[in-house]
């Protein structure tokens, strides 16, 4: 695993006389992780600590919800049978048509990712001069090759433990969670492209603790 040490910056004392028009530095970091690993968990304990979380899931339900350009065009390509009785998308099945079928997953991409990239650029450049700490977070972030942080975060957990609480938490398909995970980056995959680990096989509180060590790792990213 490679991990990213950025040049500190000089101790507080060191810099009292720092010049008060000394740019803000904005702290970038993609988070990531399996199937029910515990990203969505991570990134709530990280907004507490302060952090500001772009979700990249949420935005693109925000882009699909009924009259958008991105809905429309979903529905130009499929037709009625990917809009559900109450006139909004019928996630299941879309999901079921692309899933499998690459040619489908790319007109599907085709459609919604550049709509979702500039949409995600422009919520990122509100924060462009602050010195925000702003997480991405993207489950699919490995698949995709997104790159541009300033250290990426994965949350690894064994696939095993992720589907016994998703089960116990969610009542999740167990066969569908499996064929999705087998459809995504592995565990090692994931791991290899982490500037940070965030070990999530304990209980919520020792995930907390880790999470502290993180924010501190991030901080430190800052120092440059
Ligand atoms: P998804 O892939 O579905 O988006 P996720 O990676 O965002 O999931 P979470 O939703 O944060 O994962 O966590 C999955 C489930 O596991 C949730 O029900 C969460 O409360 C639970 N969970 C997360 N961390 C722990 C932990 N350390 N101990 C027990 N349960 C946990």
């Amino acid at each position: 695993m490679q991990v990213t040490r950025l040049p500190r910056r000089p101790a507080p004392e060191a810099r009292a006389d720092r010049p008060r028009w000394r740019l803000a530095t904005l702290i970038e970091i993609g988070l990531t992780g399996g199937i029910g690993s515990g990203k969505s968990t991570v990134a709530a304990m990280l907004a507490d600590r302060g952090a500001v979380v772009l979700d990249s899931d949420s935005l693109v339900r925000e882009l699909q919800v009924p009259g958008t350009a991105v809905f429309e065009a979903i529905v130009a390509q499929w037709g009625e049978r990917v809009v559900a009785d109450d006139g909004t998308l019928n996630r299941g099945e879309l999901a079921s048509i692309v899933f499998d079928d690459p040619a489908e997953l790319e007109l599907l991409n085709a459609i919604v990712h550049p709509a979702h990239a500039i949409e995600m650029e422009r919520r990122r450049s509100v924060y462009e001069g602050t010195d925000t700490v702003l997480v991405f977070d993207i489950p699919l972030l490995v698949e995709v090759g997104r790159g541009g942080f300033d250290g990426v975060v994965v949350v690894d957990l064994d696939p095993e433990t992720a589907i016994q609480r998703l089960a116990a938490d969610r009542g999740l398909d167990e066969a569908d969670a499996r064929r999705r995970m087998a459809n995504q980056a592995s565990r090692a995959e994931r791991l290899d492209r982490a500037d940070f680990v965030l070990d999530n096989g304990g209980t919520k509180a020792d995930l907390a603790a880790e999470v502290d060590r993180c924010w501190e790792w991030i901080g430190s990213l800052g120092e440059g």
